[in-house]
């Protein structure tokens, strides 16, 4: 098993019958980067082959940490996130479609040199579970908002 600090890119075929295990830094997910004010993401990832069907499948788990700005009180939290990904990927639209459609795997696209771009897809699922409000579980600012005495 690989671990430590992924790499942008894998090269899938040459990883089946492995595992990734490592985590990315907010400064090489410019997507997140610009989303969240700091924060973390790891991944374990797991590659293998269907030999019938002829495809690649990438399962595991995404699991991150951003500190978002609560839209009640405008405070900084934490939000924590984890997905189990199941990946079925593809080098082209119409394999995409198919994985979709008749193994229900979530398609990803391979680069045209056959890699996997990991910095794009990990952002893609981190981005897909984050919400567009992120607020404290609790009502944070309703106390502060008595206390002011502006609402009687
Ligand atoms: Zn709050």
């Amino acid at each position: 098993m690989l671990t430590g600090e992924l790499p942008r890119r894998v090269r899938p075929a040459q990883l089946v019958g492995r595992s990734i295990n490592g985590t990315l830094s907010l400064e090489r997910l410019p997507r997140l980067a610009e989303y969240a004010a700091g924060g973390s993401l790891s991944a374990s990832l797991a590659f293998a082959e269907d030999q019938a069907q002829r495809y690649l499948l990438v399962t595991g788990e995404v699991r991150a940490v951003l500190r978002l700005p609560c839209q009640r009180c405008l405070t900084e939290m934490d939000w924590s996130f984890e997905t189990n990904v199941q990946w079925g990927l593809a080098g082209d639209d119409a394999v995409a479609a198919h994985l979709s459609k008749t193994l229900d795997l979530d398609p990803v696209l391979l680069e045209r040199d056959g890699t996997l771009d990991l910095e794009e897809s990990l952002s893609d699922e981190v981005l897909l579970g984050a919400p567009m409000d992120a607020m404290h579980s609790t009502a944070c600012s309703d106390t502060a908002l008595w206390r002011s005495g502006d609402v009687a």
